[in-house]
This record gives C-alpha cells, sequence and structure tokens, in this order.
C-alpha cells in the first residue's frame, strides 16, 4: 500500500493509473467496518483505492471533541492494507490548507440550517471546505460516503454539483454491530455498558420506522426509552429526503424517499444514526 502526504504524490500516482479510476474515501481515521466497507465497495467497483485519513480541525465546533477523537494511525494501516486499500494519504493541516485555494461559498439551502447544521454550528462548512481541497487536489473520478452521516451525505451530493459534475458519488449503508449500533469512532468512547445502552437507539428507530409506514409518528415514547438508559436525544425526526425537510403525517404519502434521523449523548459522547426507507406507491 502506498503511503502519501503531497497532493503532488496523488498527481503523480495518477498519471501512472493508466485509466483506472481513483476512488476517494475520505475519513477521519480511528477505522472500523463501516469504514472498510466503503473501500470494498470502491475496490469492487473495480477503481483505484485511495483512502484519505485527516482530522479536520475545521469541522469540528466543539474542541474538547476534537481533542478527544481517537487517533489510532499505525492500526489504521494494518487495517487498510489488509482490505486491500492502494494507497493512503495522510496529509498534515499545512498540506491541506494551502494558500492556492481560496473558500468556496456553497448554499445548501435550509439543509445546512437543520438538524447537524443547527445543532453543530460550522461543521457543514467545515466539511465542505475540506472536501472541496481534497476534490481538487487528488481529482478522484468517484467518492465513497457513508449513509451513517446522512444529512453529509446529501451536503457531499450539493458539492458534487455545483463544483464537480464528473465526480461519481456512492452512498454505502451504514454497517452495523451485532447489536445493531452502528459503527463510529466515537463508540470507542463508550463503556461496556454505554455499548449495550447505545444499541437501544437503532431498536427504537426500526420501531418508529413501523408507525411512519403507516402516516403516524410520535417519539415521546422512544425518547423515553432512551432516557431510561441515560442517553438524552438532541432530534430525533422523520423527514423526507434530500432536504431532510420534516414530515408531517397528514401529507407522508407526498415523499418516496424519507428517513427517521436522531441525535443524542451518551456517557458525553454524540452519536448519530438514521433508518433511510422508501415509501411504496402504488
Ligand atoms: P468519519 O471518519 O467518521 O469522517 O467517516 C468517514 C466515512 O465513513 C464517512 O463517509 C462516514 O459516513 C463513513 N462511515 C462512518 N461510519 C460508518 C458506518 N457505520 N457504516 C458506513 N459508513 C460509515
Amino acid at each position: 500500500m502506498n503511503v502519501l502526504v503531497s497532493s503532488q504524490e496523488i498527481i503523480d500516482l495518477k498519471s501512472k493509473l493508466a485509466g483506472k479510476p481513483l476512488a476517494l474515501v475520505p475519513t477521519m481515521g480511528a477505522l472500523h467496518n463501516g469504514h472498510l466497507k466503503l473501500a470494498e465497495e470502491a475496490k469492487q467497483q473495480g477503481c483505484y483505492v485511495l483512502v484519505s485519513i485527516f482530522v479536520n480541525p475545521r469541522q469540528f465546533n466543539n474542541a474538547v471533541d476534537l481533542d478527544k477523537y481517537p487517533r489510532t494511525e499505525d492500526a489504521d494501516r494494518i487495517k487498510l492494507e489488509a482490505t486491500g486499500v492502494d494507497a493512503v494519504f495522510i496529509p498534515n493541516i499545512a498540506e491541506v490548507y494551502t494558500d492556492d485555494l481560496s473558500d468556496i461559498n456553497l448554499d445548501l439551502g435550509e439543509l445546512g440550517n437543520v438538524f447537524e447544521g443547527h445543532f453543530r454550528p460550522g461543521h457543514f462548512d467545515g466539511v465542505v471546505q475540506v472536501l472541496y481541497r481534497f476534490f481538487m487536489k487528488a481529482c478522484p473520478d468517484c467518492v465513497f460516503f457513508g449513509e451513517k452521516d446522512l444529512q453529509q451525505c446529501m451536503v457531499v451530493k450539493k458539492l458534487i454539483q455545483a463544483y464537480f459534475p464528473n465526480i461519481s458519488f456512492f452512498q454505502i449503508p451504514t454497517v452495523r454491530d451485532v447489536s445493531g449500533l452502528a459503527m463510529s469512532s466515537r463508540n470507542q468512547r463508550l463503556s461496556k455498558q454505554g455499548l449495550d445502552f447505545a444499541s437501544a437507539i437503532y431498536r427504537n428507530l426500526v420501531e418508529l420506522k413501523k408507525q411512519c409506514l403507516l402516516g403516524d409518528f410520535d417519539s415521546v415514547e422512544a425518547i423515553e426509552n432512551l432516557r431510561k438508559l441515560n442517553i438524552e436525544t438532541e432530534y430525533l425526526e422523520w423527514v423526507s429526503l434530500p432536504n431532510l425537510s420534516i414530515i408531517r403525517p397528514e401529507n407522508f404519502r407526498n415523499f418516496h424517499e424519507q428517513a427517521l434521523v436522531f441525535a443524542g449523548y451518551l456517557e458525553g459522547v454524540r452519536l448519530i444514526d438514521n433508518l433511510v426507507f422508501t415509501l411504496q406507491t402504488e
């Protein structure tokens, strides 16, 4: 596996690919099977797979969260190598935020103001600026993102639409532990009991989805179930895609693609999850 630290190395590498498409899988490291699934999918598409590991300070609205973000570079490299990843890009901050590119002003509309946009001010701007730089520097043919970060997927699609129409976007379903808990680097900060409690998030989403399919949504019981397990819900809503607009039961049939979105805190760790589903229309 090639280890690259500069954008110039990516450009040099691209020139040797002889037409094989370059897939970029951006991550912040502390890799788990969710991340590796993205790389496997990219491999299956016949791409040369480049995984980036960069903990982007600009997308953290909370200094403690940034400070506590797990960093496990040696273990990450071993996992990537074992997955058959072709190259890993591990730039430092100066390499990413070079003066030759300035910030872009991407209009996210309401998508930028709701849920993660609301509770993590500046987060999506940080995501957009770093991905803009990565996409400009690496010129990937395709990029792979996890549905686990559903709103981020919608934001990336907007970025691609506006600036990189030639990049193909792949959205990969959430990889879960056997308990149902969505895999996340932040899970490492949970106690054994916390991991057990956190699995209730998915179970409650599955129950709520059954209601939604019948045109009914009441999150009070689910929020209470989670509260009893020390999980404090930040939001739990029924939304339509791609804009994450809240669905009202009276017109739920108007939306084909729907989702339940959740964020909450357990043991001081912020957890997000979602369930995407489609409404079958006759
Ligand atoms: P992160 O390192 O958290 O920035 O995540 C890097 C990429 O991995 C993002 O596209 C995430 O959506 C994706 N990802 C994280 N967790 C999972 C998961 N459990 N299943 C699938 N993709 C994931």
